[in-house]
Parts: structure tokens; sequence; C-alpha cells
């Protein structure tokens, strides 16, 4: 019987590790001072001088994927790690904005709020309700799909689909065809599931669209569903 009552007490300490508070799980925190993260080494990244974070858990899952995928001659580079609230505002509102083009689209030409939301999401987060502000997710190589259909891209997806789950890695934006609702195919964003699918549980029993607030056009997060049709909008949980 204490043997087990051991059992019950290490399983909720170690689901306590992984509970974490709503303004995690809305990005609204610095990843280089949080307690949890830590930096990437530079050959991880695109190169030195680059703050790059993720949480302790999922960089060292990475690293151990990284030297398996070296010893096939595959190089995984992280390209963007954790983006906070902040960070993620900034890309959100120069779409919004129409500093940065959408399609080739200045989306200022588009006079419905909810349609310029829906562009800007084909491949961006609103702020609050990024992967990327949990720092379990992380792109890979090229933001660009094509990139991996042929020669050394097709070899990385290919390893990637292979072998990144026996680290706990999945893909959430797969192609479409399933029923997937949500953001388009991104064959270069990985998430560490064994954190991400808990953080994913928190955000739906605790984030509300009074949360989704704080930038330029918040008030269409509710009318597109957002946390049902993108939060949730991925393949694996
Ligand atoms: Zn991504």
């Amino acid at each position: 019987m204490r043997l087990i009552a051991l059992f019950i007490v290490a399983g909720s300490l170690a689901l306590q590790a992984q509970s974490v508070d709503k303004n995690y799980l809305l990005g609204k925190f610095d990843p280089a001072t949080h307690p949890l993260f830590v930096k990437l080494a530079d050959e991880h990244t695109r190169g030195s001088g680059r703050n790059a974070y993720l949480r302790k858990e999922t960089y060292e899952a990475f690293v151990k994927m990284s030297e398996a995928a070296l010893k096939d001659s595959v190089k995984l580079v992280i390209i963007s790690a954790t983006r906070n609230f902040d960070s993620q505002k900034r890309i959100w509102e120069n779409k919004w904005n129409g500093k940065v083009r959408v399609e080739g689209k200045d989306l200022t030409t588009v006079a419905d709020p909810k349609e310029r939301a829906r562009l800007i999401l084909l491949y961006s987060s609103m702020p609050t309700t990024s992967r990327h502000h949990w720092g379990t997710d992380m792109d890979l190589n090229a933001l660009e799909n094509s990139y991996f259909d042929s020669g050394e891209g097709l070899r990385i997806y290919t390893w990637l689909k292979t072998h990144a789950a026996a680290y706990g890695f999945c893909q959430p934006y797969t192609a479409k065809d399933s029923g997937r609702t949500g953001y388009e195919e991104e064959r270069w964003h990985w998430s560490y599931l064994p954190l991400s699918g808990e953080f994913l549980k928190q955000y739906k029993k605790e984030v509300s669209y009074k949360d989704i607030s704080g930038f330029i056009g918040s008030e269409v997060a509710k009318p597109i569903a957002v946390i049902k049709n993108y939060v949730d909008g991925v393949a694996c949980k």
C-alpha cells in the first residue's frame, strides 16, 4: 500500500511540474529570464548572437535527436524557437498593418477584419494563441514546404518523419486533407509532445476569448473561433 501511495505522490509531482499558469500559456513572460528555459547553443541555431530559447526538456530531447540525425548525415537547424507575446504581436501587427505582405498582398487593402485575420492565419498565429509561446515548438531548417520536396530538404523531412517520434517530436501542422482545421501545412514546425500535449489540454481548460486581447484585430478571435479552429487544429495532441 505504501509503495502505491508513493507512486501516486510521484505521479502527481510529475504532473505539477508540467502545470503552468495562464500567463505562461499566453506567452506573457520573458524566456531569457524564465527559470525553466535555456538558451540554445550556436551549433543548433543559424549562428551566433541569436537569442533563442526553449524549455529545458524540449532542448534536451532536441539535442539527442540532432545527434542521432547527424550520424545519418542530416543536419537539423533551429531557425525559430520560443516567441513570446510581444514578439508574436510584432509579427501579427506588421502583417495586419501592411508592413509585411501576406501571399504578396498588402492586407490594408482587405476591408473585412475577419478576412484579414484569416489571411494572416494561413501561417502566423494571433498573439496569445501560438504554440511557440510554450517553449515546446520550433521551426527547422527552412520556412517553405517546397524546400522539403527534394534534395537535402527531402532527406531532412524523411528522417524526421521516420525518427522524430522516438524523441517525443511530432509535426502538428500536417497536410490538411485529413480534415484538420487551422493553419496550412508546415513541414518545418515540430513540437515536443510530452509537454505541448499537456499545455494544449490546460489551454483549452483555462483560456477564454477574453484572454485573447492586447493587439490589433483581437476582436475577431471569437467570431472565427480561433481556439477551436487553430489552437486545437493540430495533428498530434
Ligand atoms: Zn512554427
